[in-house]
Parts: C-alpha cells; sequence; structure tokens
C-alpha cells in the first residue's frame, strides 16, 4: 500500500472556511494530516480541522495564528496560502480601493502567510508550501486587471522564494486554477458562465475537490519529491 505520505503532517490552509480551502481541509484530513485553517471569519466549524480566524493582510494577527497552531498541533510542514478575493469592474472602473483590498489580500497576504513559517522550516530542513494562483494570472481576464496583476505576482513570488528554499529542503509551488464553482464564481451572470463554459475544452467548471487533491500532491514529499517553482494549472484544458 503507497501513500502521500502526509499522515501526521501539521498543515495549514488559509482561507479555509469555504469554497477551495474547505475542499483542501476535508481532504488533507482524510489523508491523515493534521489541519488547521485560518479565515477572516469562522462560520461553524464541522471540518474537525483546527479553526483559527485571523487576517491574511494583517502579519500579527497570521503570526499569533502560527504561534497558536504550532502550540496546539506542532511544527509545520504545509502551508497552503489559499485565501484570496475579486473585486472585479473594468480598468476605468477600478478604484484605489479595489486595487488595494485586492493587493492586500492576495499578494501582501502571500508573504504574511509564509513568513511565520519559513525559518521553522528552514531549520527541519522539510515543509512544502503551495500558493493558490489563477488562470486570470496566467492568461488575464476582462475586468480582473488588478485581480491577474495578483495572481500573475503570486507565480514570480513563487519561483523566486522556490530558488530561495531549495538549499534547505523547503519546496515551494503554485497551482493556477481554472474557474471552479464556488462563491467566488457564483456571482459571475448566467450569460457569461455560458460563454465561458464554451471555451472550456471539458464543458464545465471545475470543483473545489479537484484543486484539493492537486494540492495534497503538491505537499505531499512522497509524490511531488522533486517538484519546486513550478506553476501546475487545473484548469480542464482551458489553456493560455
Ligand atoms: P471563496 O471566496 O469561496 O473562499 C475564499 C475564502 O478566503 C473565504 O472564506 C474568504 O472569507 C476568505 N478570505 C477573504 N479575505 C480574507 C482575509 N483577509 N483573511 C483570511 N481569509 C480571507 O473563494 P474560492 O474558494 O473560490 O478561492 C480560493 C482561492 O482560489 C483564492 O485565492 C482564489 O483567488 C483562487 N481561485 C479561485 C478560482 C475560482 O474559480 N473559484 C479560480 C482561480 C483561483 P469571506 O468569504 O468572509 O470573504
Amino acid at each position: 500500500m503507497v501513500s502521500l505520505g502526509l499522515e501526521d503532517k501539521v498543515i495549514v490552509v488559509t482561507g479555509g472556511n469555504q469554497g477551495i480551502g474547505a475542499a483542501m481541509v476535508a481532504l488533507l484530513q482524510e489523508l491523515g494530516a493534521k489541519v488547521a485553517y485560518t479565515d477572516i471569519k469562522i462560520g461553524e466549524d464541522t471540518s474537525g480541522a483546527l479553526a483559527i480566524q485571523a487576517d491574511v493582510t494583517d502579519l500579527t494577527s497570521m503570526e499569533a495564528a502560527a504561534a497558536k497552531i504550532e502550540e496546539k498541533l506542532g511544527p509545520v510542514y504545509g502551508v497552503v496560502a489559499n485565501a484570496g478575493i475579486t473585486r472585479d469592474n473594468f480598468f476605468t472602473k477600478l478604484t484605489p480601493q479595489d486595487w488595494d483590498a485586492v493587493i492586500n489580500v492576495n499578494l501582501k497576504g502571500v508573504n504574511h502567510t509564509i513568513q511565520p513559517f519559513i525559518s521553522g522550516m528552514y531549520e527541519r530542513g522539510e515543509g512544502s508550501v503551495v500558493c493558490i494562483s489563477s488562470i486570470s494570472g496566467e492568461r488575464g481576464n476582462v475586468g480582473q486587471v488588478n485581480y491577474a496583476a495578483t495572481k500573475a505576482a503570486v507565480i514570480g513570488l513563487v519561483k523566486s522564494l522556490a530558488r530561495e528554499t531549495a538549499r534547505y529542503g523547503v519546496r515551494v509551488n503554485a497551482i493556477a486554477p481554472g474557474f471552479i464553482d464556488t462563491e467566488m464564481t457564483r456571482i459571475i451572470p448566467d450569460k457569461v458562465k455560458e460563454k465561458i463554459i464554451a471555451e472550456i475544452p471539458f464543458r464545465r467548471f471545475g470543483k473545489p475537490e479537484e484543486i484539493a487533491w492537486a494540492v495534497a500532491f503538491l505537499l505531499s514529499p512522497v509524490a511531488s519529491s522533486y517538484i519546486t517553482g513550478e506553476v501546475l494549472r487545473v484548469n480542464g484544458a482551458h489553456h493560455t
């Protein structure tokens, strides 16, 4: 019997309260990991994971969450920077607030998520970081100039950080999901959705679980031990 080697590994997921993050929390626990998740607000938790309210835009809040997680679960092996938001509009209508909100969560938030854990990973000589980018960061998208800019920036962050962390045995990768059926995409008007689906060779949006499996693969010290600085597309052939 082979396994992904995630049993008893401590893994942290940001934005784990719903959507793709919640699917990761569920799957990683099924794979035997000790999972903690953070979110800006924690709903009624039924996942069985350690749930901590923390805001990724605030480094102090994330440092406090990291301390609690390590105290309760032990040293962290895996970090998934998943929390993200959209503030979509045409470029001429994007306000400075729309830019700041998206940059603070989607880009600075990734830094605030990784920073509290990385030195410990270096000391232990192991760790895996997965950042959730987006198809929009790779190919651009109308109405998402701010969002796409942050998701492209995350790819640059991942590729650079992977070069820094390799000597410590720590891997850093990104996943670029296509359109996935969550609250984030439920706001897309039906007519626009139909047009998007017509462009996707699989003729459907992805499911959160399909991203969660890709995350498990990239976290796995068994399945992806020689993969770092990579961007894994999970998009039903909706390529750039
Ligand atoms: P959801 O909106 O369903 O979930 C995102 C979670 O992050 C929410 O629980 C949200 O809380 C939380 N969050 C927002 N702001 C903060 C913050 N400041 N601190 C902590 N948590 C926060 O989105 P998805 O599950 O769809 O998206 C997950 C990731 O995948 C995001 O990075 C997204 O950009 C990316 N992605 C999604 C795609 C899709 O089609 N759905 C496609 C490509 C990438 P709240 O709801 O209260 O704001």
